[in-house]
């Protein structure tokens, strides 16, 4: 081998390191499929389920909507959370709140559970009960140093 395609190769290689440390939609997608399997998998997925980043908004992290014509669900995550700075868990947790809407048939095709999403912390209950509580503990810490971030920016 030539030393001019051992570089190439290295290049190569280098390109294809950094493409799957980006966090794209397919990125996000793959997040999804693992939680979904690790902590929902109780739950059938009865229509088709879309997930992508969308604007960089500071305040709405996440949101999950039903298109009601194609029966389609869209989860939406900040691209904010495009920023490597930021821990996994954080997305996790965002992706993890949306899917227990899916669950509670808010923009589902499943039965509603409840009157409104977030009636009496039932979104943490459920988490918790999932045992998903470390991811809660790591958004908790997180939004703590943000919180304090975005005041001192004002
Ligand atoms: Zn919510």
């Amino acid at each position: 081998m030539t030393s001019k395609s051992k570089i190439a190769i290295n290049r190569d290689n280098n390109r294809r390191r950094l493409l799957l440390s980006l966090r794209s939609d397919n990125w996000l997608l793959s997040r999804l499929d693992l939680i979904w399997t690790k902590y929902f998998s109780d739950i059938p997925q009865t229509n088709k389920v879309f997930i992508k980043f969308g604007r960089n908004a500071k305040f709405r992290l996440g949101s999950i909507r039903l298109d009601k014509q194609i029966k389609a669900s869209y989860i939406t995550i900040t691209s904010m959370f495009k920023d490597p700075k930021i821990p996994q868990e954080v997305i996790d947790h965002t992706i993890g709140h949306e899917l227990v809407h899916y669950a509670h048939g808010f923009s589902s095709t499943h039965p509603r559970l409840h009157k409104y999403p977030h009636a009496g912390g039932v979104v943490r209950k459920e988490m918790k009960e999932r045992g998903m509580e470390y991811f809660f503990n790591a958004y908790k810490i997180w939004m703590k140093e943000y919180r304090k971030q975005i005041l001192a920016n004002r």
